[in-house]
């Protein structure tokens, strides 16, 4: 006599009568062999645990059909995809910081074949890559010349690589900032070969101490935006062009880690100042580093503007041809770059700033019209209403600046952790996942950063709490 488990078992057929049957055909011819293989095995794996847990289950073959189907669509699927940024941070770096304009999602469709990347189209010679950039980043900037690679960590490892190999980089205690992740300064210094030389203190550090530092050894000043804090109280810096000053005297270029870098005054569009690159390099700052994905509102990047001799000794580093940018980036960047041509209309066309630019109002109204639908779909699981919010742009960029906003804030009818865990996981197993934050017992939906409203809309059908 079998088992009473072995023969369960029997009952299931094996991989091969399943790929024989003319029903996976189609499957095979779409996902090959090996995929549709290793579904089948682990479907009748499942299926066998099944059994041998005394469950009751469907060994049919139109059954498994069904299993191994919803097995390599699940394996098929694109794991990065489109969600709701409802944070309440405008350039949230998990997601992706900049929303890319329609122009620049044009450019890179047209860059995805073959393109004149690397090509002089006048002369039939061999072109630079750079060189697609380099003309409108100066011309916004002032700077003389300027080079690009994958991101800001890349621009600032590769410039003090470059200037302060084996030497000092001078830095103000002040500024040796950690930003998210695993960007510390001190480690970056490091690892580009570079000796950290921090003067001053915490809060205060004076042009004395700098010149105290300066010496025969010293490679380069650099002067770090502190993105992410700011100090109040005692405090003292030095000033750009009183760094420039004393880096000028003694012959060594002063560096600035401006982090996201603005290209256009925000004030003219009713934000609060940010620096811009020329004005820091009217200032008399040598280098400047900034990135493309934050308040420039383009592609992850990482821009290096400033003097023309310097920019051609980065180029020069072998290490740049690890951080080239590809086609499709150059492609995007580009094409943003070219909507600060017009400055007036840049609210109109650049997303991030659309975003940023977003009337308390206007997000008020788009509230007051969700409210109702929202409360409808969650019924049975939260209560939704209206709340004011202050929004934080992200990304380091203007740190302490926050944006008046307006949220739905959901309370689970249930009042829990595990009701509130519950609530944010099925908003985020929606379609086009919903991210959201978790705040005092509710579920913040943040709707600055909501621009489709209609497809918000038309997926909470299928929320199932
Ligand atoms: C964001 C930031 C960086 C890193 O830039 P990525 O584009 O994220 O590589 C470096 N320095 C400062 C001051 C920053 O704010």
């Amino acid at each position: 006599m079998p088992s009473p488990r072995k023969q369960h078992y029997t009952r299931i057929p094996s991989v091969d009568v399943v790929l024989r049957d003319n029903k996976f055909e189609a499957l095979l011819d779409q996902y090959g062999h090996a995929s549709v293989r290793d579904a089948i095995r682990g479907t009748l794996e499942l299926l066998r645990q099944s059994l041998a847990e005394g469950d009751a289950v469907d060994v049919g073959l139109a059954a498994i059909f069904i299993q191994v189907k919803h097995a390599l669509d699940l394996l098929m699927a694109a794991s990065l995809k489109p969600v709701f940024n409802l944070t309440g941070t405008i350039l949230h770096t998990n997601l992706g910081r900049a929303p890319l304009p329609d122009v620049a999602v044009k450019a890179m469709v047209a860059a995805a074949g073959t393109v004149n990347l690397e090509y002089d189209l006048k002369t039939g010679n061999r072109g630079q890559r750079d060189a697609h950039l380099e003309g409108w980043i100066t011309r916004l900037t002032g700077a003389e010349a300027a080079i690009v690679v994958n991101n800001n960590a890349a621009a600032v490892l590769i410039t003090l690589n470059t200037l302060a190999l084996g030497k000092d980089a001078i830095v103000s205690r002040g500024e040796l900032i950690e930003i998210g992740g695993a960007f510390r300064m001190p480690d970056i210094m490091q690892r580009a070969g570079c000796q950290l030389r921090e003067v001053g203190t915490t809060n205060r550090t004076h042009a004395r101490d700098f010149e105290a530092a300066i010496g025969p050894d010293t490679g380069v000043i650099l002067k770090v935006h502190t993105s992410n804090y700011q100090v109040y109280g005692f405090t003292k810096s030095v000033s750009e062009t009183g760094l420039a000053d004393l880096a000028h005297g003694c012959d060594v270029p002063l560096v600035v880690d401006l982090g996201s870098g603005s290209l256009v005054d925000l004030e003219r569009y009713g934000l609060p100042h940010e620096t811009t690159v020329r004005e820091t390099l009217e200032n008399g700052a040598d280098l400047v580093t900034f990135s493309g994905d934050k308040l420039l509102g383009g592609p992850q990047a990482g821009i290096i503007a400033g003097r023309a001799d310097l920019i051609e000794r980065i180029a020069k580093n072998p290490m740049k041809r690890a951080m080239r940018l590809d086609k499709i980036t150059i492609a995007a960047l580009g094409a943003v770059l070219r909507l600060y041509a017009n400055p007036d209309r840049l609210c109109d066309h650049l997303p991030t700033l659309a975003l940023l630019n977003r009337s308390a109002a206007d997000i008020k109204a788009q509230a007051k019209r969700l409210r109702p639908i929202v409360a409808t779909a969650l019924k049975t699981v939260a209560k939704v209403d209206i709340k004011p919010s202050r929004c934080q742009i992200g990304s380091g960029s203007l740190p302490v600046d926050r944006l008046d906003s307006y949220t739905l804030t959901l309370t689970p009818r249930i009042e829990n952790d595990v009701a509130l865990r519950q609530l944010s996981a099925s908003l985020r197993a929606l379609p086009q996942p919903v991210i959201c934050r978790i705040s005092n017992g509710t579920v913040v939906l943040d709707l600055r950063a909501l621009t489709d409203e209609k497809e918000f809309v038309a997926q909470l059908s299928l929320f199932t709490g």
